[in-house]
């Protein structure tokens, strides 16, 4: 049986007290009394006092993006092994906003993958397809592309270690999300892909929805069955609606 798993993303957003106190409902609404998976990635600053905040909760926490490289010259950038530091256990790598607004390509996307997991830290691998290229019936293509990248650099069995969000570019922060049925379309797209090259890890391998998810919709998502939770942006900052997506894994 695959677990369940909600990751909110909050992106750039937050400061020190809001942080508190949305941790603060999260925390009193869920912890211990989840069995799934629920965690927060956070922006880099607010590693240390969200660590100490969740440490002792059943929440886990991470970062919304890692360099690919060690250690080195490379100014402004942070390694996997620093978020190791801060006892991450996931990373987002491939997030459609770093693809389109910082240049990161399926290569490098890969390379962050190998970085995190070499740290020991599970990376949430964002795959999806923009308007233009549904619109072009290129959906399948862009997205086999985008996970051969990863198994080509790091193996098939990488994944045993990693989570899967599909995330449609069209449908992240716009309000618009996908119906339960092409989410799960596309998800079987994916476990069926990966089947036919390792049964196994297909069938393990959590894959998360992500796009405008919110309480309001999140129980017909999270009820298809190639449909292991969600990955959430604008709502994971608003502590009731994060927490009506938690219980709508179940
Ligand atoms: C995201 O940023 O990963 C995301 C899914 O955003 P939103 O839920 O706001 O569409």
């Amino acid at each position: 049986m695959r677990k369940k798993m909600v990751v909110g993303n909050w992106k750039m957003h937050g400061n020190l007290l809001e942080n508190k106190q949305l941790l603060d409902a999260v925390i009193s609404s869920l912890d211990g009394l989840h069995e799934d998976l629920i965690a927060v990635c956070v922006p880099y600053l607010y590693l240390p006092s969200v660590q100490n905040q969740l440490q002792s909760s059943s929440i886990a926490w991470g970062a919304q993006n890692v360099s690919q490289y060690e250690k080195g010259a490379y100014t402004g950038e942070v390694s996997a092994s620093m978020l190791s530091d801060f006892r991450c256990q996931y990373v987002i790598v491939g997030h459609s906003e770093r693809r389109m607004l910082f240049g990161e390509n399926n290569n490098v996307v890969a390379e962050k993958f190998v970085a995190a997991q070499n740290a020991g830290i599970i990376p949430i691998l964002c795959v999806g397809e923009t308007l233009e290229q549904r619109e072009a019936y290129n959906t399948e293509q862009v997205i086999e592309q985008q996970l051969k990248s990863v198994i080509n650099l790091a193996g098939i069995e990488s994944l045993n270690k990693a989570v899967i969000a599909y995330e449609p570019v069209w449908a992240i922060g716009t309000g618009i999300t996908a119906s339960p049925e092409q989410a799960q379309d596309v998800h079987t797209f994916i476990r069926e892909g990966l089947a036919k090259q390792n049964s196994n890890v297909a069938n393990q391998v959590i894959i998360l929805y992500g796009g405008s998810v919110k309480g309001s919709n999140a129980s017909e998502l999270f009820a298809m069955p190639d449909i292991d939770g969600g990955l959430i942006g604008g709502a994971s900052l608003i502590a009731n609606d994060f927490i009506t997506i938690c219980r709508a894994l179940r």
